[in-house]
């Protein structure tokens, strides 16, 4: 067997969506498991649908994933489309040529024929066959059409279209997830090829790229699968090797209908500005619909492409659960160094207007990176190093005291964090010791004195121990945090 090749062709909309992610993942992984070639063919014959920059956004991102492809364009640092590889042009709009070239040879051998029909012909047609409750598809009015009739037709200037002459019979493939698939060619229309303003359809290109490409397998969304008999039936037109099919589940919103940009977020570019790790939706993406092993759900790109295996994707659809998205993405966040976490987080605090010196921000990483499901939620915990946040007093007192006990044992405080010297508050570690010794020594009880100092540093019901508050916000304003607190209890 030839080579294995697989590719992505999506139609440049604006953005990438989550299914598109997959099926860009799925070629990846099943090219890199067959140690193949991965492709990226931009589909763009739809002009209406024609959205500037779309290319330039989409190759962003799949390069933000992690998903390179091996052929098809690329973006120079200058943000210019270039393309590698030697069977391109990858973007369908410069290859016009070719689809007319193909399209007229089928015209030539009489698989194919022009057809004059009006809008209102075909509508009427339509609705006729509605009513009669027929299967609605061209009644191939055109197909006996003689030269001398096409020819003046052509001079009147009479818009028209190629149609493929679907054969008698029935057409079959096999496709890698769902077996064999049988359809009586009965049901299937006599297909445009060529639209009247000269662009081919969406059918034609795909085949003609696939073929011209030298695609062996074409993995894509299930919405493609009552398209592939008209594919096939181009192969076998054109005498080309028909590739390998594979059709992926769809993706659900929880209560099981298509996912969909009504019930939230569908471009993978949102994720991403939410602040979702590349990693974690890779990782997210590639079990909607298979998971290679039954104890394991963490998995890096590189594990996914040696253990993938494209029979072993499920049919049925697959729940988008952004609960799992969220514990990934967190998991994820963990495996980097607060350094890193630092790194990534920029965008994001520059976007809210937050700066704060990188070693401050690093403490902050240190001790809020378990605590994170987002690199975006930095941003409130950052300010809440920054600026303490507004509380109430009765927040202070811990449930098994009172607040006269809270605001005294704020004030006891006082004098042993005046205490520590320079190594201690260089390390929380140390500053538990000493605080836990303090609360030994003088036989008290650990919610009573950790509970309100916790709450005066952060003001909050929930966050890191007040070891490391103390830690990343230094003596200095811890002790001005804790002279705020006894305000508040006092009042
Ligand atoms: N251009 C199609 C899309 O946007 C490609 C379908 C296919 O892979 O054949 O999804």
């Amino acid at each position: 067997m030839s080579m294995v090749k697989t590719r992505f062709a999506p139609s440049p909309t604006g953005y990438l969506h989550i299914g598109g992610l997959r099926t860009a993942l799925y070629n990846y992984l099943f090219a890199k498991k067959h140690g193949g070639i991965f492709a990226l063919r931009i589909e763009d014959t739809d002009r209406n649908r024609y959205v500037p920059g779309a290319v330039e956004s989409l190759l962003h991102v799949l390069e933000a994933m992690g998903l390179q492809h091996d052929e098809g364009p690329i973006l120079t640092k200058e943000g210019l489309i270039e393309q590698k590889g030697s069977l391109g042009p990858y973007i369908q709009s410069e290859r016009l040529s070719l689809y007319t070239k193909y399209a007229h040879e089928l015209l030539e051998r009489g698989l194919a024929y022009e057809c004059f029909c009006s809008s209102e012909r075909l509508e009427s047609v339509r609705s006729q066959q509605g009513i009669a409750k027929l299967p609605t598809k061209y009644d191939r009015h055109c197909v006996t059409l003689s030269p001398e009739e096409r020819t003046i037709k052509h001079t009147a200037g009479e818009p028209c279209v190629i149609r493929l002459k679907i054969p008698d019979g029935e057409t079959t493939f096999d496709d890698l997830i769902r077996g064999r698939i049988t359809i009586h060619n009965q049901e299937i229309d006599d297909q445009v090829l060529i639209k009247s303003d000269g662009f081919p359809t969406y059918h034609l290109a795909n085949v003609i790229d696939d073929h011209l490409m030298e695609v062996t397998h074409v993995i894509r969304a299930e919405e493609w699968i009552s398209s592939t008999p008209k594919h096939v039936l181009l192969y076998q037109a054109f005498e080309w090797d028909i590739p390998q099919f594979a059709h992926l589940p769809l993706i659900l919103n929880p209560d099981r209908s298509k996912l969909s940009k009504r019930q939230g977020d569908v471009a993978v570019e949102d994720y991403l500005r939410k602040g979702y790790l590349p990693e974690a939706l890779i990782n997210f993406v590639a079990l909607l619909g298979f998971n290679p092993k039954a104890d394991q759900e963490l998995y890096r790109l590189e594990e996914l492409a040696e253990l993938f295996d494209i029979e072993k994707v499920n049919k049925s659809g697959a729940v988008f659960m952004t609960d799992k998205l969220d514990w990934m993405n967190g998991q994820y966040i963990r495996t980097k160094t607060p350094e890193e976490i630092t790194k990534l987080s920029q965008p994001f605090l520059k976007k809210a207007e937050i700066k704060a010196p990188e070693e401050i921000l690093i403490k902050i990483c240190t001790v809020e990176k378990e605590r994170l499901v987002l690199l975006s939620d930095l941003v409130e915990k950052t300010r809440g190093y920054l600026i303490l946040p507004t509380y109430q007093a009765n927040l202070l007192v811990w449930k098994k005291s009172t607040k006269e006990d809270a605001r005294l044992q704020l004030q006891n405080i006082i004098p042993v964090l005046e205490g520590f010297n320079n190594e201690i508050t260089g390390s929380s570690a140390l500053i538990e010791m000493a605080l836990r010794e303090y609360i030994e020594e003088k036989y008290l009880q650990n919610g009573n004195v950790l509970w309100p100092l916790r709450v005066a540093l952060s003001g909050l019901s929930a966050s890191p121990a007040p070891f490391e508050l103390l830690w990343v916000l230094g003596k200095e304003e811890s002790l001005r945090r804790i002279h705020k607190a006894i305000t508040m209890l006092e009042e």
